[in-house]
């Protein structure tokens, strides 16, 4: 069998860490100073008859996948996961790392696991009074969370928001596992947000300003904000000015710089001003970015001006409760939380994490939610550019121009490739595939057909549709404009030389189609239309049809378990047109 092809990511990687920075151990969490005691009520005890503890699950233990090193001098980010079966257990073991076997915590936050809107004052409540923070159903409290609330034993409990955000059976189960149970906030973020700095500060000299209208921008800011054992503030980012319970707020901590979390459209210009007014003219910095990747980025940049190589958390951009159930461990190690496309870097993300300050990536959640893909930190190409080896296609995603035609289309260098094209770097990996399958002993395999153009498409289709019929032709044959095999990345593919099959349908029970299956990834292909996934593709099972999308994706695609593209990209299902 030929060898994988090489890992050209690596080499990337490689080359712009330098050997100096491995392997550096994580900026030990200096103590917290004592806090003053919060100046909130504290709410009556429920009064609950002594309930048994509730039967506890352990709390599943994250899949680390260690990131081999294929250089010798130089390290790529080693790759660690923080994930639990669920949101709960995720912020779970992001706890049980922020408070190694042994501790124990002062103060727990509870935070809603459906809406963390009120909650990122939590995070910069807990990193500054030494506390933890974990998710819980707005209705009760889940096992596991219960599991480590007995476990971190702490003094106090604090339900973040009102009975709207945490109902009276989280209070009432709380007190199973505290003394003192009580509610700080409501409702409102911005509410909830003052009652938080106000029960957890008396001074500070730095605060972070985020709009309550991005979750991503609050996340990543109080993370921030809590790493630097500061208050985050939100607001409602729109408002013209800033309101005056923010700004007596900001006068009586005595804070003299602050970071504004996002452009003018998140937290306007008006407030920026006023806040300028208010802590001097230096004392204010934006942290703008053409998107919420760019503006994690760009918080990390300014909150980490010379960072010292250690961890860099990393979570999906798109739906941010993994980003905050690691929050608070990032800001008790003092260490930077970026946020990520689910498959893959953005552009504006990458250079911070191939840089030296980072030797260690861990994401935050499960595959489900951050792929291997984007822990191995590869740069994210167009889903929906025709020329993109990502590109997706299928029955919902048109390829665009409808006529478009690849450019370098050749005949790959293989027997029996019947004069059929691919796209140069697929036609390469096909034949490296087709001498894999040789070499394993499973047999030849050769090309049936591989780039369609529009025209040949729409032929075929029409073909198909007056023989057998519209529901036959829409599960086996695309309509033009919307196959894979017109990028020129796909290719239908036979066995040769079996008597028993000789033709593209019964592949699968051949040596060749076996082996395909099980090793078209090491060669970055795709079976594209797998048995059972027509819901999602839109496909009946094709175990001829392969994508080429490029190793890395592959190897990600088949290390994560993926079985449709669509998943993994997190797009829509494409059942129909
Ligand atoms: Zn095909």
């Amino acid at each position: 069998m030929t060898a994988p092809p090489a890992r050209r990511r690596r080499v990337l990687a490689a080359a712009v860490v330098s050997a100096a920075s491995v392997a550096v151990a994580l900026t030990p969490v200096a103590p917290v100073a004592a806090a003053p005691q919060p100046a909130v009520a504290t709410a009556p005890r429920p009064a609950v008859a002594a309930a048994p503890r509730p039967a506890v699950a352990a709390a599943a233990r994250p899949a680390v996948a260690p990131q081999t090193q294929a250089l010798p001098t130089v390290a790529a980010p080693t790759l660690t996961r923080v994930a639990g079966t669920d949101r709960y257990a995720t912020s779970v073991r992001a706890s049980q790392l922020a408070f190694p076997s042994g501790t124990t915590a002062p103060v727990v936050f509870l935070v809603s696991g459906t809406a963390q809107g009120t909650g990122p004052g939590a995070i910069t409540a807990a990193a500054r009074l030494g506390g933890g923070v974990l998710l819980t159903r707005p209705d009760g409290i889940p096992s596991s969370t219960a599991a480590e609330l007995d476990r971190l034993n702490p003094g106090r409990i604090v339900l973040v928001g009102d009975t709207s955000v945490l109902a009276t059976a989280v209070a009432r189960a709380a007190t199973r596992y505290a003394p003192t149970v009580q509610r700080v906030g409501t409702a409102s973020a911005a509410v909830t947000s003052q009652a938080l700095n106000r029960f957890a500060f008396s001074s500070a000299t730095a605060a972070w300003v985020v709009t309550s209208r991005s979750a991503p921008n609050a996340v990543v800011g109080a993370s921030a904000a809590g790493a630097h054992r500061a208050p985050v503030i939100v607001l409602d980012g729109r408002l013209a000015d800033l309101p005056s319970a923010n700004a007596t707020l900001l006068r009586d901590l005595g804070v003299t710089s602050v970071t504004v979390v996002g452009s003018t459209a998140a937290v306007s210009s008006g407030i920026e001003a006023d806040l300028r007014a208010l802590v001097g003219p230096t004392g204010v910095v934006r942290a703008s970015g053409a998107d919420r990747y760019a503006v994690a980025a760009r918080v990390n940049a300014l909150g980490w001006p010379a960072m010292v190589p250690g961890t860099a958390y990393l979570a999906d951009g798109r739906a941010t409760t993994n980003a905050f159930a690691g929050a608070l461990l990032a800001a008790r190690r003092k260490r930077p939380l970026y946020l990520t496309v689910p498959f893959c870097v953005p552009a504006s993300v990458r250079p911070a994490l191939v840089g030296a300050g980072v030797t260690r990536v861990a994401l935050l959640g499960r595959e489900t939610s951050v792929r291997l893909l984007a822990g191995r930190l590869e740069a994210c190409r167009s889903i929906d550019a025709a020329p993109s080896v990502w590109v997706l296609v299928n029955k919902r995603n048109a390829v665009s121009p409808k006529t478009f035609v690849p450019s370098n289309l050749v005949v790959p260098s293989m027997p029996y490739a019947d004069g059929q094209r691919l796209r140069s770097d697929a036609a390469g990996a096909l034949a490296r595939m087709a001498a894999g399958s040789y070499a394993a002993g499973a047999g030849r395999v050769g090309i049936d057909t591989a780039y369609r153009s529009y025209d040949t498409q729409k032929a075929l289709y029409a073909k198909y549709l007056a023989l057998k019929g519209r529901t036959w032709a829409d599960t086996w044959y695309l309509r033009a404009g919307f196959s894979e095999h017109q990028t020129g990345l796909t290719v239908d593919l036979l066995p040769i030389g079996r008597s028993n099959c000789t033709i593209n349908d019964c592949i699968d029970e051949t040596p060749q189609g076996v082996w395909l299956a099980r090793n078209g990834w090491r060669y970055g292909f795709l079976l594209r239309y797998e048995k059972g996934r027509t819901p999602t593709t839109g496909m009946g099972f094709e175990p001829w049809h392969f994508r080429f999308v490029g190793t890395p994706l592959a190897k990600a695609y088949h290390d994560g378990g993926w079985h449709t593209y669509e998943q993994f990209l997190g797009e829509p299902a494409a059942p129909t047109y």
